[in-house]
């Protein structure tokens, strides 16, 4: 039996409390983790402040060169790693292996970028040559990472390459239901030569996480917006820098001129991915009148091939949910959707042949903004498509929310859809496609609004995890010891130089 949290804690009497991890296809206990007390928790930041000065003192280049063979060894160890995702996870082949090159290219484009990046900047003196300007990028020193389970390997490992990268040591809390994808990478971070104590993984549930958020420097959170409020309120009250990746309600809309059949794939694609567990989903799909039932044509057309199962194969597009929690939140919103006058066009239904947390891909029309699927976060595949009057509508229903993580706008006017999609309030939009900006690593990802502060991705990503020191050498050229700084002669070059930025701003 799956229960809830799906990991089922245990405490003997005698011995530290277990928790069990299962397969959510099979309901099978694959193994069991040890949750961290607060004592361990401490005991490993404070290995971890030790490791972190000696990697601090290595050089930018060194650091990401160790960024790059865990890459390269990523690249080569695939298919265990996607087995490991697999077994804890419950998703297709394709979508684990998706997980491990998705973080692949975000560590080479850190083993690439970040010299460039965090090489110390010169900036305008106030005085140019007798003085001389710099700013420096120092590591935070310790950088907590708590997870969660639907993309258990990646979303584990991107953020911390910058970090590590960076200078930083890293304690990492992976989600209680997925805790053996984080450890197989820690695993590979060793055998590519990671100092030891640098990545430290604790284990527990939202206690080991809040325990966490007590000891590091820097808090990076991805998760659930009402989690990520609790940690980032007690990461306020310590006066730690954090970032939030949090949830969403993805908009698309398709303008009359889309090529349907791309939008079509592409909704289909956007929404059922990871069996809708992505935080960046298609979460709702707004059709300008005029292309509206040839769209629904199409989606019905392409949905009949949509093929999920449990099974190894390379022919199936969605998988198991993982959480118990999530296919009961998915049940709801259809409900209340069809309560209130929705109509399923195809799917709706769980799918126990399968596996008991199996629910078909479901395509729902006549919906509207009183339906919570329309409003509030779903982690589960479903597809709510509205018809709406003109793009006007479409980006005021799409702008009706509280999130504002990524969308989507279909058209083959690109720079009419590039309008549109530029004044979607979200941190990420792509035109003619789904998604792509996470996949873009020089571009800057994240939330804004409920869904999230800061951005994960680009140069941007791994300047979170730095701070900053500014350093003026002065080299006394033509002064005098003088009990002011405002002399006659001063302020006579003060008065040059603001005359002179007017003409030469470069100065
Ligand atoms: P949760 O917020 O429930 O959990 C996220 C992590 O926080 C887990 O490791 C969890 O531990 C831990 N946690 C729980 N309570 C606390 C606490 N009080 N203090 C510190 N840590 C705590 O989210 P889910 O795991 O359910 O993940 C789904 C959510 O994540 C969705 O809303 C989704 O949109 C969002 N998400 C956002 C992404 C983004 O990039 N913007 C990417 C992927 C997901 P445990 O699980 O062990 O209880």
């Amino acid at each position: 039996m799956v229960t809830t949290s799906q990991a089922e804690r245990t405490a003997p009497s005698a011995g530290p409390e277990q928790i069990a991890v299962r397969n959510p296809v099979t309901s099978e206990t694959i193994g069991h983790v040890k949750q961290s007390s607060a004592d361990d928790i401490c005991e490993a930041v404070a290995r971890a402040r030790v490791a972190q000065r000696a990697w601090a003192e290595r050089s930018l280049k060194e650091r990401a060169a160790i960024a790059r063979r865990w890459g390269d060894l990523i690249w080569k160890d695939q298919e265990k790693i996607v087995e490991v995702i697999r077994r804890e996870t419950g998703k297709t082949r394709r979508t684990a292996l998706a997980e491990v090159l998705a973080t692949d290219t975000v560590a080479q484009y850190y083993a690439s970028n970040a010299p460039k990046i965090l090489s110390p900047k010169r900036r305008k003196a106030t005085f140019p040559v007798v003085q001389r300007a710099k700013l420096i990028y120092k590591p935070h020193g310790v950088v907590g990472f708590i997870t969660p389970w639907n993309f258990p390997f990646n979303l584990a490992f991107m953020d911390m390459l910058p970090a590590l990268v960076a200078g930083n040591a890293v304690i990492l809390k992976p989600s209680e239901i997925t805790p053996y994808s984080a450890e197989y990478g820690a695993e590979l971070w060793r055998q590519v030569g990671l100092p030891e104590d640098l990545l430290q993984i604790v284990h527990g549930d939202g206690r080991a996480g809040a325990e966490l958020v007590e000891h590091v420097d820097y808090i990076s959170f991805t998760g659930s917006t009402a989690t990520g409020r609790k940690v980032a309120t007690r990461a306020a009250q310590r006066l730690i820098p954090y970032s939030m990746e949090l949830g969403g309600k993805d908009p698309m809309i398709v303008l009359k001129d889309a090529d349907l059949d791309m939008a079509a794939t592409s909704m289909i694609r956007g929404a059922f991915e990871n069996a809708g567990q992505f935080c960046m989903s298609v979460e709702r799909v707004y059709v300008e009148e005029g292309a509206y039932d040839a769209l629904l044509d199409r989606v019905e057309h392409y949905i009949q091939q949509y093929r999920i199962g449990n099974t190894d194969g390379d022919d199936l597009y969605m998988g198991s949910l993982t959480n118990q929690r999530e296919l009961e939140r998915t049940e709801a919103h259809v409900a209340d959707a069809v309560n209130k006058g929705a109509k399923v066009v195809y799917g709706g239904k769980r799918r126990p042949d399968l596996g008991p947390l199996f629910y078909e891909p479901t395509v729902l029309v006549d919906v509207d903004h009183n339906m919570e699927l329309m409003r509030e976060e779903t982690f589960g595949p479903l597809l709510p498509i509205m018809k709406v009057n003109d793009a006007e509508e479409a980006l005021h229903l799409a702008n009706d929310s509280e999130y504002g993580l990524a969308a989507s706008v279909f058209g083959k006017d690109m720079s009419r859809a590039e309008q549109i999609a530029i004044r979607i309030d979200s941190g990420d939009v792509c035109v003619n496609a789904t998604q792509f900006v996470v996949a873009t690593p020089s571009l800057p990802s994240g939330g804004q609004r409920n869904s999230g502060v800061g951005r994960r991705n680009g140069p941007e990503g791994i300047l979170r995890f730095v701070t900053t020191q500014s350093v003026v050498l002065d080299s006394g050229l033509g002064q005098k010891p003088e009990l002011t700084l405002l002399t006659d002669q001063n302020l006579k070059l003060v008065n040059i130089m603001r005359r002179v930025r007017r003409v030469l701003p470069f100065i």
